[in-house]
């Protein structure tokens, strides 16, 4: 699609397998990622909507870490249509452990670098080739289809790691994977290790790649380029450290950018994403590539302006296709088509004057290195045509009364649309009294909340000019309201009624 050539591509440089399986493993490896534990009902959730989108096998867990891992493997292998995986060490307890969870498909390690030979495992390199021939050999002996992984396989000694796959495979393993456990290739050394692994192996090849360079999709993709057959991934890349291939990645690349499609429904990866991202409270980044919030994101004129014309010009796919949304971002970098285009989504008019009213407001804010958020934009506009309109909600009179031992009580009189109300309240002080006065008087109108208050005086002395800062919200917007008056109290009135008069209009011109 991206007029790559892809087939002319394949001839020359790709040893594409027939079939690619996806295999994920965010309930194991993902599960692993620093600090995270997920309940059995979690894991059983999360598989659910992993198994919506189409994956060929989920690894559900460790099943000899836990009596809760058991449980959890057998429940997620009943309400899966993929193949529900355990992992196992090559030890007899392991397998067992995959057994008494139901399983039918085990993927079994065991480490073959030196750096696990001589420090974890303590074993030479006869006893790990005996130790992991005799696991796979259980586990066939008991019905398992099975799968084999050299851990740190990308750190083992080249001819010792084909001699370990050699005698797995003799031992009647169905899969061998290949694990990039720290993260340590590249894609030309990708290349070479799967090529090379081909010439000697014929059984699929799988690999699980890490990302501690942050190249675990680019090598996983290297590998499939190269006759792989299966890619461990994890959604959102969760897993040990910086995590794994990340499954919207690896899937989106090979359909948008290879155009090969693997049976994947993309267009679930991004709720995929935000659902596990909340169950796990692992948050994407913004620019995290296809999920991001800012995946599909815009703010400068110039892109802007191309993306209304066709969104091609600046985004390589189309949201829809992974079921992300497009954003307008209204910053310093704004243009006056988006800003255009932002208010129309809001259908909120302008004259041409308080348009460039606005846009120059928006400029200023962004040079003072403010964002300027959805809210704000609706509040600035509605400032500009509530200036030039009839105010809802007026004031008409005030009135205090405060002593020695009793609350202090405000008398607020109010307008609201033509008709006269007035109540008095009880506060902590004042303040609080006239805005408690206002909030019932108004409370059949709307509800809102007082988000912030905030008084500065602008001039020293007792006759000092009070400038009092609100912000008030409803359910569905905020608005800033601003009054400046020598008296503290008129001042807050004043500021709050600025304020919910503004929500008022932009509730009305939403409806
Ligand atoms: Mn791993």
């Amino acid at each position: 699609m991206y007029n790559l050539d892809i087939e002319s591509i394949k001839k020359q440089n790709m040893d594409l397998a027939d079939k690619i399986y996806i295999f994920d493993t965010t309930l194991r490896d993902g599960e692993q990622a620093p600090g995270l534990a997920l309940t059995v009902d979690e894991k059983i959730q999360i598989a659910q909507k992993i198994d919506n989108i189409g994956v060929d096998k989920i690894e559900a867990g460790f099943p000899a870490s836990s009596t809760g891992e058991v449980l959890a493997c057998s429940q997620i292998k009943e309400v899966i249509d993929a193949t529900a995986v355990g992992l196992a060490r090559t030890v007899k307890n392991d397998v067992d452990a995959v057994l008494d969870a139901d399983l039918d498909y085990m993927h079994t390690f065991i480490g073959t670098s030196p750096l696990h030979r001589d420090y974890k495992l303590k074993m030479d390199k006869e006893s790990i080739i005996e130790t992991a021939v005799a696991g796979i050999e259980y586990g066939k002996d008991h019905g398992l289809t099975v799968e084999f992984s050299a851990e740190d396989a990308t750190r083992t000694e080249r001819d010792f790691l084909i001699d370990v796959y050699k005698a797995v495979v003799d031992a009647g393993v169905d899969f061998i994977n290949v694990p990039d456990t720290v993260g340590v290739l590249t894609p030309i050394i990708t290349k070479a290790l799967v090529s090379e692994l081909k010439s000697h192996i014929n059984i699929p090849i799988s690999v699980h790649f890490h990302n501690d360079f942050g190249l675990a999709t680019a090598n996983t993709l290297t590998a499939i380029e190269n006759g792989a057959s299966q890619a461990h991934v994890t959604v959102n890349g969760i897993g040990e450290r910086t995590g794994n291939a990340s499954i919207e990645e690896l899937v989106v690349t090979l359909k948008a950018v290879y155009g090969i499609d693997i049976g994947i429904d993309t267009t679930q990866l991004y709720n995929l994403s935000d659902f596990v991202g909340r169950i796990t409270g692992i948050k994407m980044p913004i620019n995290k590539p296809i999920v991001g919030e800012n995946a599909f994101a815009h703010e400068s004129g110039i892109h802007v302006h191309g993306i209304l014309k066709n969104s091609l010009t600046y985004e390589p796919i189309s949201p829809e296709l992974v079921g992300h949304s497009r954003k307008i971002v209204i910053g310093k970098h704004t243009g006056a088509n988006s800003l255009k285009s932002k208010l129309e989504e809001y259908n909120i008019e302008l004259t041409d004057d308080q348009f460039e009213k606005v846009f120059n407001q928006v400029k200023a804010l962004g040079d003072k290195g403010k964002t300027i958020t959805d809210y704000d934009l609706k509040a600035l506009a509605i400032t500009q045509i509530s200036a030039a309109k009839e105010t809802p909600i007026k004031l008409l009179g005030l009135g205090l009364f405060f002593g020695a031992n009793v609350s202090p009580t405000a008398t607020v009189k109010l307008e609201i649309d033509g008709v006269e109300k007035e109540v008095s309240a009880t506060g902590v002080g004042n303040v609080d009294a006239a805005l408690n006065a206002i909030r019932s008087l108004i409370s059949d109108t709307m509800d809102i909340e007082l988000e912030e208050y905030n008084l500065e005086a602008i001039t020293g002395g007792t006759d000092a000019l009070a400038e009092v800062f609100v912000i008030t919200s409803d359910s569905k917007n905020k608005s800033i309201g601003r009054a400046t008056n020598e008296d503290i109290v008129m001042a807050s009135v004043e500021a709050v009624l600025d304020s919910i008069n503004k929500l008022l209009l932009i509730s009305r011109s939403d409806e």
